[in-house]
């Protein structure tokens, strides 16, 4: 199933413009809300149209609140000689994410409290966020923390939490029928690369790879801060989610691991079996995750009372890699080919999607008399006929509209070929009538 026409020199460019988007992306100070998140999405809309969307602070969604927007200008701390020894243009993982305002004169000991390092990673700097706990606090790597001396730091943190809005993305790529694909992934992490710029990039080219095809199914991108993001979108869109047949979180895309598929929360929807037989088909390495309600945004779509058939691809799994969440996960952490080797894998997982043919039993309460209507003896000679047999009763059981006939393929163990004759024999018998969309 490897794209016959993919050479060398094209994986190359859409590596290097893949990376080249992460790389455009790195700097910016992203929060779940603020003025980096729509700095990020104005850079996305210069590719491909989406729609920008803000929701005022304090809008009820479903059990939430949308919070006070954050945005800051600066940050530092300056040592007992008066030098700055941690200072945010250096690096914005220096600041705790939505650390209020805060200005003064501190003891080592009271700094200490609002300092974060990694102790099993003495030079790297953490991540780390305070959206519901009103704080401030600073990150800096293990070393500096430990050779700070006694004596007088002043502290300058420089920004603001208020009314605002949160900020999202949104593209709809409407397809012959409207049954929707939905591909999410978070836009609010700041200067981290492969959690969570490789899900951007990724989605970004896909969209605008799919912009430019004929489609059968309608393809809904959103560019969503984590958690309150997606619940933000649940909430404002609660009408238009029967559309959603099959949906994808892209999260940690970019580094060199083999991919991890987590299931959707079912973990027999259509897109898990389509996600696995094209990683199979096409040689990748990979592991499959079964749903648990921790990770990423498919705990909001996979919530019971949405249960939305969304999984979440992933290269190395968050949390297992010892880069997630620090400094490591830069620019070095994340490979141009291991960034074109997830959208050709979505791309071919696409173009699967859109050639698969599915059938719907028109007799589905039990199974319909096949003697009766002459069918044992249309299906040709003896050694064939068990085989053909199987393919008919499989072909009726599965034909359930949700099922593919590669997905009964791939049940059955038996040749799609075959299926695909013995489908036009029982469509010819009235008993399968072929489904022309993706419903
Ligand atoms: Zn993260």
């Amino acid at each position: 199933m490897k794209d016959p026409t993919r050479n060398p020199e094209e994986a190359r460019n859409k590596g290097e413009a893949l990376f080249a988007l992460v790389k455009r992306l790195y700097p910016i100070c992203r929060s779940i809300t603020g003025n980096g998140v729509r700095e990020t999405l104005q850079v996305i809309k210069e590719i491909i149209p989406i729609e920008i969307r803000e929701v005022p602070s304090g809008t009820a969604v479903l059990d939430w609140n949308v919070p006070d927007e954050w945005n800051i200008r600066d940050a530092w701390i300056k040592g007992p000689d008066g030098r700055k020894i941690v200072d945010f243009q250096q690096s914005n993982l220096h600041i705790v994410s939505y650390s209020i305002p805060f200005r003064d004169t501190l003891s080592l000991v009271e700094l200490k409290k609002h300092l974060f390092s990694l102790p099993d990673h003495p030079d790297w700097v953490p991540y780390r966020t305070s959206y519901y706990k009103e704080t401030w606090g600073l990150c800096l790597a293990q070393r500096q923390l430990t050779s700070l001396p006694e004596g007088e730091y002043e502290v300058c943190v420089d920004s603001t939490l208020a009314p605002g809005s949160l900020t999202y993305g949104e593209l709809l790529l409407p397809g012959l029928c409207a049954d929707e694909v939905l591909i999410s992934c978070h836009v609010c992490h700041p200067s981290l690369a492969n959690d969570n710029l490789s899900g951007i990039a990724v989605a970004t080219f896909l969209a605008s790879q799919l912009a430019q095809r004929n489609r059968r199914y309608s393809y809904r991108f959103i560019f969503i801060p984590g958690t309150i993001g997606s619940i933000t979108w649940l909430a404002l869109n609660e009408h238009n989610i029967k559309n959603i047949r099959h949906g994808l979180i892209l999260a940690g895309v970019g580094d060199t691991g083999a991919f991890h598929y987590k299931k959707t929360r079912n973990g027999d929807a259509y897109i898990d079996r389509l996600m696995l037989r094209v990683l199979r088909q096409t040689g990748r390495a990979h592991q499959v995750l079964d749903f648990e309600p921790y990770g990423y945004d498919e705990r909001q779509f996979g919530s019971p009372g949405f249960n939305l058939p969304v999984g979440c691809l992933m290269r190395t799994p968050f949390g297992q890699y010892p880069e997630y969440h620090s400094s490591a996960d830069d620019l070095r952490f994340v490979k141009p080919e291991s960034l074109a080797d997830t959208l050709d894998l979505l791309e071919q997982l696409v173009g699967t999607l859109e050639g698969e043919t599915r059938y719907l039993n028109l007799n589905p309460r039990g199974e319909p008399q096949l003697g009766r209507r002459g069918l044992y003896d249309t299906l040709g000679g003896l050694s064939q006929t068990k085989q053909r047999q199987m393919a008919m009763l499989w072909l009726l059981n599965f034909s359930d509209g949700d099922h593919s006939l590669e997905d009964i393929a791939d049940r059955s163990q038996l040749p799609a070929e075959e299926l695909r004759e013995v489908a036009r024999v029982l469509e010819k018998n009235g008993l399968l009538k072929q489904l022309s969309s993706g419903g």
